[in-house]
């Protein structure tokens, strides 16, 4: 049986709107850039839903055997509150509110976002770059485009200069904006003057005096531009060229045609093979969005403390509910979608320990069953080759787990070959914890029991050294804790939660 198939794997790239061979530009190595979170408040379910898709990209590319390099950057500098490259930095204003240095609101979202990407069980990025880490480079960059005469300085800020650009290139290729169109549509917004047109976009900007994030530049003090940081870090990492870029689908524009263009502008190349846009989680039908405050923490979920919840949902369930969706369709979120997904969950998950249970042990060959278990392997492996489809792989791993159960209540896998047992076992077993990143909730209602279990033996050991005080100790402080020893006749001790 056929397990790995790099070289099918298609991609939907946004910049041909087709579904391309993936074909990396040196392999085995692959490059991959993600835009990562803009750390000035909690990342809500949405954020989540795009990390989490492309944590999958990352693990079945590294799982068919790439060496990937995967950057996510962390923006703590830069992105301002409207697009327009007016209105305060998102984190100075939260500093400003908060009357804390804009680096501790930074830090302490940063440490928020990575706990709850580790709860997801999302893996970690090869390199996680900041943009305050590499202001020196964001100059450089702004520099030699001003030297391309694609970007001019006015009164202490530089700006790009789109119309220009747009005179040999395509400003608008990858989300198929027409640069007249969106002048005409555009509005000339307070502040914006000193653009040479609407469309123009910051590179570098002036810093108010008020504005705490500030650094020295050849055209005074400001900070960078919000596109800039990603064109900068990715190519430092990733090289001029690299393989793959993705975010969700509202960063397509400006952010990446901005990306594209920064590029373009001052490495003469285009940045970026295959471009990947995630779709949004909804709720209510709205997109999950900060700004509008219609989100759901990944806290609320895991707790069920919201009123849009029934119960609270552990980590992996919501993680499979995000992923029996595919990553380019919108996602609506939904207490009872949740609850479909939680038993869906636990009976994928309960078929992965009896397969892991399960030897082979030789009787008659049911041939055609055999066929069977050995084209839905294969299956997994042409859906995800299918631009990542994990709602159908997992459809399929269903069809799987009917089988696994038939081989348990059965208490034989000899109606299989070896070959296509041993296929099973390890297909079934990569594509639900590698690949899918899925894995068993932890089990923690022993614990207390163990514990327990540690009291009633040190009891035992009291009363064998007649040390009677202790032992009575023992049985009245776990009475008063709400918990009552029993010795039985036969020497053993039970317990009962009174
Ligand atoms: P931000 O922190 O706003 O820069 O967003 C971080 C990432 O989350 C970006 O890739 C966004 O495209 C993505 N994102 C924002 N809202 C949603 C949503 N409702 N559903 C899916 N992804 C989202
Ligand atoms: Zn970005």
């Amino acid at each position: 049986m056929e397990i790995k198939r790099a070289n099918e794997l298609k991609i939907y790239n946004t910049l041909t709107g087709e579904k391309e061979l993936f074909v990396p530009l040196t392999p085995p190595s692959v490059g991959m850039y993600v835009c990562g979170p803009t750390v000035y408040s909690d990342v809500h379910l949405g954020n989540c839903r795009t990390f989490i898709s492309f944590d999958v990209v990352f693990r079945y590319l590294l799982h068919l055997g790439y060496k990937v390099r995967y950057v996510r950057n962390i923006t703590d500098a830069g992105h301002l509150e409207n697009d327009a490259d007016e209105g305060e930095d998102k984190i100075s204003k939260r500093a400003r509110l908060e009357q804390v240095e804009p680096m501790e609101i930074a830090q302490k979202y940063t440490v928020g976002f990575r706990e709850i990407m580790r709860l997801f069980n999302t893996l970690p990025p090869s390199i996680e770059p900041t943009a305050t880490g590499h202001i020196v480079e964001q100059i450089e960059m702004i520099q030699s485009i001003i030297d391309k005469n694609l970007a001019y300085e006015v009164n202490g800020s530089v700006y790009f200069d789109v119309s220009k650009y747009n005179e040999k290139e395509n400003y608008g290729e990858l989300s198929g904006r027409i640069l007249e169109e969106l002048m005409s549509g555009s509005r000339e917004l307070e502040g914006q003057q000193e653009k040479r047109n609407p469309m123009d976009f910051a590179l570098w900007k002036k810093a108010a005096p008020e504005h705490i994030m500030r650094w020295s530049s050849p055209w005074g003090e400001g900070f960078p531009g919000w596109h800039l940081e990603c064109s900068v870090m990715s190519s430092k990492y990733l090289g001029k060229q690299f393989d793959i870029h993705g975010g969700g689908m509202d960063l397509k524009f400006p952010h990446h045609e901005c990306e594209i263009a920064q590029c373009k502008a001052a490495n003469d190349t285009p940045p970026v093979k295959y471009w990947m846009h995630a779709n949004m989680l909804t709720l209510n039908g709205k997109r999950m969005s900060k700004s509008t405050g219609n989100t759901l923490l990944p806290g609320e979920l895991f707790s069920g403390n919201n009123t849009l919840l029934d119960k609270g949902y552990p980590p992996m369930v919501v993680r499979f509910f995000m992923l029996q969706a595919h990553y380019r369709s919108t996602l609506d979120f939904s207490s009872e979608a949740l609850q479909a997904a939680e038993k869906g969950f636990k009976r994928l998950m309960s078929a992965l320990k009896l397969l892991q249970e399960l030897n082979y042990n030789a009787s008659e060959l049911n041939q055609k069953l055999d066929d069977e278990i050995g084209t839905l392997c294969n299956q997994c492996y042409d859906e995800m080759n299918d631009d990542f489809n994990t709602p159908k792989t997992i459809a399929v791993l269903f069809e799987l787990v009917s089988h696994i159960n038939t081989f348990h209540q059965n208490k034989t896998t000899g109606s299989v070959s070896e070959q296509t047992f041993i296929g099973l076992k390890k297909t079934f077993t990569n594509m639900v914890t590698e690949v899918l990143g899925l894995q068993q909730e932890e089990d923690k209602s022993n614990v207390l029991d163990n514990a327990l279990q540690v009291l009633i033996e040190l009891r035992k050991e009291a009363k064998a050294n007649k040390n009677f005080a202790l032992s009575d100790q023992i049985r009245d402080k776990l009475k008063e804790a709400g918990i009552q020893l029993k010795d039985e006749k036969d020497g053993t001790i039970t317990y009962t939660l009174i």
